[in-house]
């Protein structure tokens, strides 16, 4: 092939990458097509691993994941994994957020509290279920930027905090579930202290930089509290002065 045919054929790959970007980029035609990807990403990733939960799988199909993800990552949003939000922090895995969620019991009545807004995913897909989400982030951008998504999209029941979320929320506790989504060595007592009994506590507890086991910490009605563990799991650092107490 002479120089000006191979000049004229990349030429034209590029105007059609540029222009099918584009053709795939607006809404009319991304949407649907993240929208088909989520059913299927509810079904073969939610309903296949054993989550039987009617809210939790609504909520699933309902939350629309890829808003929740930088620009360049939203191609990805259904796939098995976690992913990066930026600032060393990740948007947990569907699964992950499915499995707490349904740990959690949540139903239609319930005040929600969450350490570690991250994206604001998490909170999106409880804010579906319950009547309010209190939910605090350490990182100022990231809960800045999931405060405003979230406003966008709606969720008028969700309200976001920065602060250190180990000191939990006390001017609205005490809450019917509480889910932590940054791995520490313990659990926190002032969420223990501002759980309801009857309520449940769903952490991820282990020691630093390792794999951390998913607990269910239930309260009883007089206060006392048992532990169920439930599957190894691996979330990012809990940050802040008491993260390693
Ligand atoms: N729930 C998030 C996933 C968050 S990753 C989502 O659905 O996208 C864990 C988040 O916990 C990170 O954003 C991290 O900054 C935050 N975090 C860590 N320690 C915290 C603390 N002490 N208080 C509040 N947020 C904390």
């Amino acid at each position: 092939m002479s120089k000006a045919a191979l000049f004229v054929f990349f030429g034209l790959a590029a105007c059609g990458l540029v222009v099918s970007y584009f053709y795939f980029n607006r809404s009319e035609i991304r949407e649907p097509l993240m929208d088909r990807a989520r059913a299927k990403m509810v079904k073969t990733q939610i309903e296949a691993r054993g989550i039987r939960d009617p809210l939790v799988l609504d909520a699933m199909r309902a939350v629309p994941r890829h808003q929740f993800m930088p620009p360049m990552q939203q191609g990805r949003a259904y796939d098995d994994g976690a992913a990066s939000i930026g600032h060393g922090q990740t948007i947990s895995q569907p699964y992950i957020v499915a499995l707490m969620t349904e740990l959690a019991a949540v139903g239609p009545e319930d005040i929600v509290f969450e350490v570690g807004t991250g994206s604001g995913y998490q909170a999106a897909v409880l804010g579906e279920i319950v009547k309010a989400v209190y939910t605090v982030e350490y990182v100022e951008a990231l809960g800045l930027e999931a405060k405003a998504r979230l406003a966008a999209l709606g969720y008028d029941n969700i309200h976001v905090r920065i602060g250190d979320g180990y000191q939990g929320w006390p001017d609205h506790a005490p809450f019917d579930a509480i889910l932590v989504t940054a791995g520490i060595d313990h659990v926190p007592q002032p969420l223990i202290d501002q759980l309801k009994p009857g309520g449940r506590i769903v952490i991820p507890v282990g020691p630093e930089g390792r794999t951390q086991e998913l607990l269910v910490i239930e309260k009883n009605q007089d206060g006392s509290v048992q532990e169920t563990r439930t599957i190894p799991v691996r979330f990012v650092p809990f940050l802040g002065p008491k993260a390693a107490d």
